[in-house]
């Protein structure tokens, strides 16, 4: 496991406390991939992935799919989604719209990013442009925007290209946050080093995305509350 996306996955379970506190959530953090069984999944409203896929072998792999299938939320952070050839699961692969990781920037930057549709719930009190904090920005193939069931919400500038220096990612779509339609999910590529935290209009847009996936049905019904 990559010593920056630990170090992001212990800021962001302070940030998910400070932020579930009073708002009548019951957090729960586990490491033990033996928890995604079925028994354990369905007791859950929501699923968080900070730094690694939402299960490691075939039967948690499983129970993952059918608690999304029956109606289950998930909240992946960047290397939460990564694939590669060595991944070996269609599923989840689909589940976030055909995308296998491409390229990266190299060091982390910061990116102004774009919010795709500034109607989305998730969007709520969003500047349309925004500079994020420091980041490793994962460019996929193909891009999950060529497809029908998913809707990206924020993107990465193409002012930006070309991103990095030792890695660069020159250009191409990067979509940054997207959801699976058929699903309860959001996706966000947030999620490298001890910075992620530091800005108060993306940390908005975390909350935003907690809120959305928690208040929506599977059918993508926001619950009027
Ligand atoms: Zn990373």
């Amino acid at each position: 496991m990559e010593e920056a996306h630990q170090r992001f996955a212990q800021d962001a379970l302070q940030f998910l406390k400070d932020m579930t506190v009073g708002e009548g959530f019951v957090l729960d953090t586990t490491s033990n991939f033996n928890d995604f069984n079925d028994e354990k999944l369905r007791t859950y409203q929501l699923v968080i992935s900070l730094d690694d896929n939402p299960g490691h072998s075939q039967e948690q792999r499983e129970a993952f799919q059918r608690y999304m299938e029956n109606g289950g939320g998930w909240l992946g952070f960047h290397s939460a989604a990564y694939n590669d050839r060595s991944t070996n699961w269609p599923w989840f692969v689909e589940f976030l719209g055909g995308s296998v990781f491409f390229r990266n920037n190299w060091p982390p930057m910061p990116a102004k990013l774009l919010v795709d549709d500034p109607k989305h719930p998730v969007a709520k009190a969003m500047p349309a442009t925004f500079i994020a904090p420091i980041n490793e920005w994962y460019q996929w193939k193909p891009s999950p925007r060529e497809r029908k069931n998913i809707k990206v919400l924020v993107t990465l500038s193409p002012e930006n290209y070309p991103i990095g220096l030792k890695d660069i990612v020159p250009d191409g779509d990067l979509p940054v946050v997207w959801t699976n339609t058929d699903y309860r999910m959001i996706y966000l590529n947030m999620g490298h080093g001890g910075r992620i935290f530091s800005d108060p209009t993306q940390n908005h847009l975390f909350f935003n995305a907690l809120k959305w996936v928690i208040a929506t049905d599977k059918k993508g019904n926001v619950f009027e509350k």
